[in-house]
């Protein structure tokens, strides 16, 4: 066939020391990793590429970690794809002579666009081949899609998106498509690529006497090897935890090899960290079991939202370039001019940059009183205009995560805490510390987690004061930190946060807007979004028309391949991922045609909510950071009428 696009598939993904990395080659690789379903091998994978990236060609490493992510800068720049499905639709239908209609049902058919994509383009005939791509040039071209603002910018994007889409071979064009989708559903998580990164380096050492030595796997003994192996993933990992960014880590790695690497990227104010998270308790009872003989620490757990303040300076604090983050990374620095303008009287004399973590929560000044997490979400998202603000805001500051460039995230909380307060004034109303204490008594606790409830709070958490085990854990949702919220003490112990997938046309009172939405957990081994519940409940009239106002930003023609449901609950019309909701429910059950969680705790069944009820938007949750489906099977199976089930003797009968 003359016309068709030639290309040898191994031959093509093949290159020479110093040459661009081929895009083919890291398609390839997904396209493999993709089959895969062992997570080992998945990882061995994607290291023999790296390693090849690195002997041969190591300035693509970065665009390959950043295509192999999905991601066109650090996580914290906020630089996304997630091109509208018909546009992407209108750029492979002009490249390959068909109607959007034509490109719809084809997808419908392969039952993704990727796929649709990828099909066209092997067989559509071509005048002239365009040159072929290369890894670099493709992440370059996917930022610049992803800069392009403004009215105009949407043909700019597409004519973008066609030169690549003509320039792909075999699998690149169902990678591209996916990449500007927004999800390249190969089940590949960050920690397997960390992984990766590490048997590359061991195996080609980019560094020192033996850089881009091919064989140093095969010499050394496999146990040294295996070692050498964990010492490297160990510390890619924790480093890149402190200092989340490809573009710091990686010449580091290259030139300077591992071990290098704790000296050269630390924690930096500037660079959020993911936050350590909580682990939730049902009850004081449950906290003395977890932390039987350990000394810990409580704390009023504030109901607002996560800020984690980064002050930078040399010989003083450069307040100008001071940043507010959320739980989520998002920069957050213009919703809060006026905490900005306030953080002088925090900081003492004796402090040149630091790094809190703090929640900020809506406060009343006249009566000194605390308010909702409602009126905080009132206030305006960003650019707002410190004389306009209308809800003032108190932070309170729990933890101290660096001082004068000394990261303490090492350090036992009891240390964190001292420093602290040594060195930050508090000032009531605006800055204040946690309130805590050091219970040792069921009694104790009890009393001051119903303080904390007269003092609007949502309860406490209760931490590791000690050792260790009281360190930060970025990242982590960790069992040295519970939260014990007033309303675990009945009911299924923490709320859910799901995302929307889908909605049902309403009926009677609802007639005309939405009556009921689909919701649904993440599970990031599957990539899928597996159907929780159906919901109706909890909404006011304003809520309802706001929420759908919201949604109706993200409708799509029809349910994401990645979206798992019971064809009973097929919805009116379907969402893109991208809203998450929390909600509460009377307990958690089995369920023939729910997903969540499937197979985690019944091959078979998966689990649902029962009486979900709506109680508010998470603004800072992506859906990615919705409730996992191994959290689903972890609150069902602590419930405690399946705990007593599970004790029973099984009858046979
Ligand atoms: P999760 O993913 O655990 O559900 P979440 O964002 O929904 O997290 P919660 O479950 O409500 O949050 O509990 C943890 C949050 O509580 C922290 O992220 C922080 O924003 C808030 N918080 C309030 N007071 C404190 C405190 N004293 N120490 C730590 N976190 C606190």
């Amino acid at each position: 066939n003359p016309g068709k696009p030639k290309y040898h598939p191994v031959k093509d993904a093949c290159w020479s020391k110093g040459q661009k990395v081929p895009y083919l080659a890291l398609a390839k690789t997904l396209e493999i990793i993709e089959a895969t379903s062992a997570r080992l091998k998945m990882v061995e994978i994607l290291s023999n590429y790296f390693r090849s990236v690195i002997a041969l060609t190591p300035e693509d490493l970065l665009p390959s970690i950043y295509l192999c992510l999905n991601q066109l800068a650090p996580a914290y720049v906020g630089l996304e794809l997630g091109i509208a499905e018909t546009y992407l639709m209108k750029a492979v239908g002009q490249c390959t002579g068909r109607s959007v209609a034509q490109v719809r049902a084809a997808a419908q058919r392969c039952g993704e666009l990727a796929l649709a994509a990828q099909q066209a383009r092997t067989t559509q005939r071509t005048m002239f081949a365009a040159p072929p791509l290369a890894v670099r040039a493709v992440h370059a071209a996917l930022k610049e899609v992803a800069a392009m603002t403004g009215h105009a910018s949407v043909n700019k994007k597409i004519g973008k998106i066609q030169s690549l889409y003509v320039a792909c071979r075999h699998s690149e064009s169902k990678f591209l498509i996916r990449s500007l989708e927004g999800k390249l559903r190969v089940g590949l998580a960050e920690q397997s690529l960390l992984q990766a990164l590490a048997l590359a380096v061991a195996s080609t050492p980019p560094a020192g006497p033996r850089a881009g030595c091919l064989d140093v796997a095969k010499e050394m003994p496999a146990d040294e090897f295996k070692s050498l192996v964990e010492e490297h993933a160990a510390l890619i990992k924790t480093t890149y935890c402190e200092c989340p960014n490809y573009e710091l880590l990686l010449p580091v790695l290259l030139q300077h090899g591992v071990r290098a690497l704790p000296q050269h990227c630390r924690l930096t104010p500037g660079i959020p960290l993911k936050p350590m998270l909580a682990h939730p308790t049902k009850g004081v009872h449950e906290i003395f079991t977890r932390f039987e003989g350990e000394r810990f620490t409580c704390e009023w757990k504030y109901d607002g939202e996560r800020a984690q303040i980064h002050v930078p300076g040399d010989q003083a604090p450069s307040y100008s370039d001071a940043r507010i983050f959320s739980r989520n990374q998002e920069n957050n620095t213009s919703k809060y001019p006026d905490v900005l303008s306030r953080l002088p009287a925090l900081l003492k004399d004796s402090v040149r940059n630091c790094v809190l973590d703090c929640e900020s929560v809506a406060y009343d000044t006249v009566n000194k009183k605390i308010l909702p997490f409602q009126i905080l979400s009132t206030r305006k998202r960003k650019d707002a205009d410190e004389a306009q603000i209308k809800v003032q805001v108190c932070v309170f500051v729990f933890d101290l995560l660096l001082l004068n460039g000394r990261a303490l995230v090492r350090e036992p909380l009891a240390e964190r805490r001292k420093l602290l307060r040594e060195h930050f004034n508090e000032c009531p109303g605006e800055w204040q510390f946690a309130e805590s204490r050091d219970c040792s008594t069921m009694e104790e606790v009890q009393q001051f987690l119903e303080e904390s409830i007269k003092g609007s709070c949502e309860g406490l958490m209760v931490k590791m004061l000690h050792g260790d085990n009281s360190k930060y854990d970025i990242a982590r949702r960790s069992h040295n930190w519970l939260k014990l919220k007033k309303d675990y003490l009945e009911g299924v112990g923490d709320s859910i946060d799901a995302v929307v997938i889908g909605a049902y046309h309403g009926r009677g009172k609802r007639a005309g807007r939405y009556g009921g939405f689909l919701l649904a957990c993440y599970d990031a081994e599957a990539e899928q979004y597996q159907s929780l519940c159906k919901l109706g409940t909890g909404f006011s009239d304003q809520d309802l028309e706001t929420l759908a106002t919201e949604l109706d930003k993200h409708l799509i023609d029809g349910p994401r391949n990645y979206y798992s449901y019971d064809a009973s609950h097929t919805a009116d019309v379907w969402f893109a991922a991208a809203r998450v909701w929390e909600l509460r429910c009377a307990d958690l059950s089995l369920s023939p045609a729910h997903r969540a969680a499937i197979g985690l705790v019944d091959p078979d069944k998966g689990i649902s909510l029962r009486f979900p009820r709506f109680i508010r938007v998470r603004e800072d949750k992506t859906p990615e950071e919705a409730t996992s489906a191994q959290q689903i099977a972890h609150m069902y199976l602590s419930q405690d009428q399946v705990k007593n089930q599970a004790t029973k003797p099984v009858n046979d009968d």
